[in-house]
Formats: C-alpha cells, sequence, structure tokens
C-alpha cells in the first residue's frame, strides 16, 4: 500500500491536491516486474492498487492526488508557472532499505496547471518512456522508473487520434531545479527554503542541520547531474529537452521525449526537431548541465550567504567541481569501454583521439565499442572493426596505441575482451527499434517487437541468438534522422 506522499505535508503553495480524475475503462497494459521488484513491490498487487485508483470512484472527497508546482527554463526561455499538467503524485513507497519513492501517474488528465493541454498521453509516448528508462536501468544508469503502463479506454487527438496511455513511474522524488526557481522568481524565499530542507531531507540527509547545509547540498547536486551526463555520453544518449523542468535534484534521468541514442558519432549531433540552435546536441550536454545547475544557484544564493557577493563566489566554487567531476566519471566510464581499469594520465588523449577517429569516420558508436572486443578475441563470421573505418591506417595506429596501453593493465581475473563485452551494450532502446516498437502497438496493436526489445535489453551485454536485428546497425531507410515531442 503506498502512503500519502511526504510531499503533501509542504505547504499548500507548492501543490494542487485534488481527487485523482478517474477512467472507468482503464486498463493494465504491461506491469514491468523487474523494475517494481527493484523497490520491493509485488508487480500484480501493486498494478491492481494503481488500477483501483483510476477506477475506484473514491467515496471521501479528500485528496487523492497532487500537481506539483514547478517553473523552468525552455530552450533558454524562462517560464514562471509550468507545473505537472498531465501528471499525478498518488503516492509514496518506502523500500526495504529505507529509501523513499515518488509513484507518479503521467498522462493520467488535467490539472491546474495544464494551461491549454489535454492533460493526456498517447500510448506510444507513454511506450516510449517505459523503453527508454527499462533500458537506463539494465545499463545502470540513473533513471526514474517506469512500473507500468495503463489503457485509458479513449482516444487522444493529436492531428489524428491515437490509444490513450498512462504511465505509472517512480522516482526519488520529482524535485527539479524548476522547483526551486518557482519560488525563487515570485521572490519566496521561504518556499525556497523548505523545498531545500525538504530534498535535503530526501536525499541528503546527512547534510541535514549542518552550517553550510544548503552550499553542501548544492554541491551534491552538481556532483549527481556531472556522473549523470557522463553516463549519457558513455552510452551516446542525447536527453533533448534538457529544460530547467526536466532536471531533476536526485540525479535521475527525467523525461523521455524527443531522446534519442546516437548512430554514428557526431558531438554536434541534435535529433529533436524543436532543438533548432542546437542547445542540447550530443556534445553540449555537460555545458547545458552546468548552465542549468547556476539557474540552481541563483535560487539558492540567499541559503548560502546573507552578503549576496560571498554568496556568489560560493555558489561559483562549488559550481567549478563540475568540471572535474565530469571529467573525472567520463574518464572512468570511457576508460572501461576500452577495458582499462585504471585510470592512467595518458588515457585522456587515447579517448580524444578515438573520438575524433569516430567522428571523421561516422562510425556507429554502439556497434563500434561492441565490436571492439573482437580485435582482442575474434568471434567467428563477425564483421570486423576495421571494416567501419574508410581509413584503415588511421584506425589500425589508434589500435596499435590502444593494446600497448591494455598491456600495462595489472593482471586481471577477467579477460581483456571479457571485460570489454561486459560493459559495452549490445541491447540499447536504439532510435529506429523504438520507433518500430511503437508504430506496431499504435497501428496494429502488436506488441512482439517491444516485447522483443525488452527481454534483450534485459541482459543488455548477453548476445542473444535471435538478437541480430536488434544489434545491427541501421540501414539508411531505417534511421531515425529527427524526433518530434509526440506527447
Ligand atoms: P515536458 O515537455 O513533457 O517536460 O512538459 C513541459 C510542460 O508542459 C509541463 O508543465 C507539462 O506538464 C506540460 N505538458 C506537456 N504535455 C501536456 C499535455 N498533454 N497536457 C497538459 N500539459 C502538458
Ligand atoms: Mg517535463
Amino acid at each position: 500500500m503506498l502512503s500519502q506522499p511526504s510531499f503533501a505535508q509542504l505547504p499548500e503553495r507548492f501543490y494542487a491536491a485534488e481527487r485523482l480524475p478517474q477512467w472507468p475503462s482503464a486498463t493494465v497494459l504491461q506491469t514491468h516486474a523487474g523494475a517494481c521488484r527493484d523497490l520491493g513491490l509485488d508487480p500484480a498487487t501493486f498494478a491492481s492498487e494503481v488500477l483501483s485508483r483510476l477506477t475506484g470512484n473514491p467515496a471521501s472527497t479528500a485528496p487523492t492526488s497532487w500537481a506539483l508546482a514547478y517553473a523552468g527554463h525552455q530552450f533558454g526561455h524562462f517560464v514562471p508557472t509550468l507545473g505537472d499538467g498531465r501528471a499525478h503524485l498518488i503516492g509514496e513507497w518506502r523500500d526495504a532499505s529505507g529509501r523513499d519513492f515518488d509513484v507518479q501517474l503521467k498522462g493520467s488528465g488535467r490539472t491546474v496547471y495544464s494551461r491549454g493541454g489535454d492533460g493526456r498521453a498517447t500510448l506510444g509516448s507513454v511506450l516510449r518512456e517505459y523503453l527508454l528508462s527499462a533500458c537506463f536501468r539494465s545499463l545502470g544508469i540513473p533513471t526514474t522508473r517506469s512500473l507500468a503502463m495503463i489503457a485509458t479506454g479513449e482516444r487522444v487527438v493529436r492531428g489524428v487520434g491515437k490509444p490513450g496511455a498512462i504511465l505509472v513511474r517512480a522516482a526519488a522524488s520529482h524535485v527539479r531545479v524548476g522547483s526551486f526557481q518557482y519560488y525563487a522568481c515570485r521572490g519566496d524565499t521561504d518556499g525556497v527554503r523548505r523545498l531545500a530542507d525538504y530534498a535535503i531531507a530526501r536525499h541528503d540527509p546527512d547534510l541535514s542541520g549542518l552550517n553550510d547545509q544548503y552550499l553542501r547540498f548544492f554541491g551534491r547536486v552538481v556532483e549527481r547531474q556531472a556522473r549523470l551526463v557522463a553516463h549519457w555520453m558513455s552510452v551516446g544518449f542525447i536527453h533533448g529537452v534538457m529544460n530547467t523542468d526536466n532536471m531533476t535534484i536526485s540525479g535521475e534521468t527525467l523525461d523521455y521525449g524527443p531522446c534519442a541514442f546516437l548512430d554514428h558519432y557526431d558531438e554536434a549531433k541534435v535529433f529533436s526537431s524543436i532543438d533548432q540552435q542546437g542547445r542540447y546536441a550530443y556534445g553540449n550536454q555537460p555545458n547545458v548541465a552546468v548552465w542549468n545547475l547556476a539557474r540552481l544557484a541563483e535560487t539558492l544564493l540567499p541559503l548560502f550567504d546573507a552578503a549576496e557577493t560571498r554568496a556568489v563566489d560560493l555558489a561559483q566554487a562549488h559550481l567549478e567541481g563540475f568540471r572535474d567531476h565530469y571529467r573525472t566519471v567520463y574518464l572512468s566510464l570511457f576508460g572501461r569501454k576500452l577495458g582499462l581499469g585504471e585510470s592512467r594520465p595518458e588515457d585522456a588523449q587515447l579517448i580524444t583521439d578515438l573520438m575524433h577517429l569516430l567522428s571523421e569516420h561516422r562510425v556507429d558508436f554502439t556497434v563500434f565499442f561492441r565490436r571492439l572486443a573482437d580485435v582482442l578475441q575474434p568471434t567467428r563470421g563477425g564483421e570486423s572493426v576495421s571494416d567501419m573505418f574508410a581509413d584503415r591506417r588511421a584506425w589500425s595506429q589508434w589500435a596499435q596505441r590502444w593494446q600497448t596501453r591494455l598491456g600495462l593493465e595489472a593482471a586481471n581475473d577477467a579477460l581483456p575482451a571479457e571485460r570489454l563485452r561486459a560493459v559495452n551494450p549490445v541491447y540499447i532502446a536504439r532510435n529506429h527499434l523504438v520507433e518500430t516498437a511503437i508504430r506496431a502497438v499504435e497501428e496494429e496493436g502488436d506488441w512482439a517487437p517491444s516485447q522483443q526489445l525488452l527481454d534483450a535489453m534485459a541482459t543488455p551485454y548477453a548476445e542473444r541468438p535471435d538478437g541480430t536485428a536488434l544489434s545491427a546497425i541501421p540501414s539508411p531507410q531505417d534511421i531515425v534522422r529527427q524526433t518530434f515531442c509526440g506527447t
């Protein structure tokens, strides 16, 4: 049984408490057993509890849902009131180790924050988030968890009619950079402080009550975001809408909209049709994270120090920590992708040179790293890595440097090729696979492609005999060149 969200104990200006919209024809489409079990939830019991909340018409008029207030910079443009326009927080869950999770429905109807929107979600957009978060869970990248998909039984108008659905998701919390901005832009320092206290109690309880708790808290958010973005980079992920309202305080990936994975390696790559300027391009994500964190720092300044100039200096010093932290995690993740257990100073250059090479030769990011193990331990019938480069000499020069460097690694229980295969995934939610899965479900009610993808992604490092189509480089006609919000 879910308990009342602790967020509801904050003053009323933090949310709109309402009765949850009712969906009499709702049915559970799918429950993610693995994600539920991570949290200690029994999948069937949990799904039926959520369904009964959506269809049960509770007799009492007490609020059963909370739409959270937040603001946000959307593509650099500040919007003072956004808020959950189609999402309802319905409860909180404490797992066996004492961690608390928000349980939220997305696509569950209008709220006071809906503005012109209909409060709904298409089944396609729900399935996209379900697939992507399952992929991130398997890859060990911090993310909100998709626990279940529910069909509303109604059509949603998006140009044409599409099946409507509700995503059930769990998050360490839904507090975002934009949540702080909501109070700061109203001059409500007390609101900022209360939210910071809430976030500290939730995410960094060890800091609670320290003299410099707010500053340290900010430092933790910086670290978590640096780590998260480094993880995204290490799998070629482009979030696509890194607005401040989509950046969590917990360091979890939030909101899978027009997101995509790189096909060929390209720092400047943008997929989203609404990102005309390339603000959220693959290689710009660390810069944007710093920009967003600077917006967070601005809201917290009064809590850092009463004297503004001193507060700014303190904030700046912590913000600068991003670069170091990001670089450390980035080098360690890419080092692991190259089979390097320990970090050496010369590794940074080796990695940079490789990225240039991949970029120049438009090499498929995911397939390249997966095939790298074959250089050390060829598999029968597999295409070789050198086939991926037009200029094989440039490739073999780099490969030689890499193998020399590998030779310096201390003895390890696992063979280098095994180490590579244990960290470079073969199955991820690649764009064309996600699009195919969505089309099959929306147009034909065929769940087979999405199930195949989910099954493969559950063990992303283990090759499957039936997995060739899921691990291949997409053919030119299958490549997804642009993604749309498609809400
Ligand atoms: P997103 O781009 O999904 O992060 O959403 C940005 C803002 O638009 C948030 O305030 C959402 O709640 C709101 N929003 C997105 N789609 C809808 C919708 N269909 N109905 C109402 N509000 C929406
Ligand atoms: Mg959002």
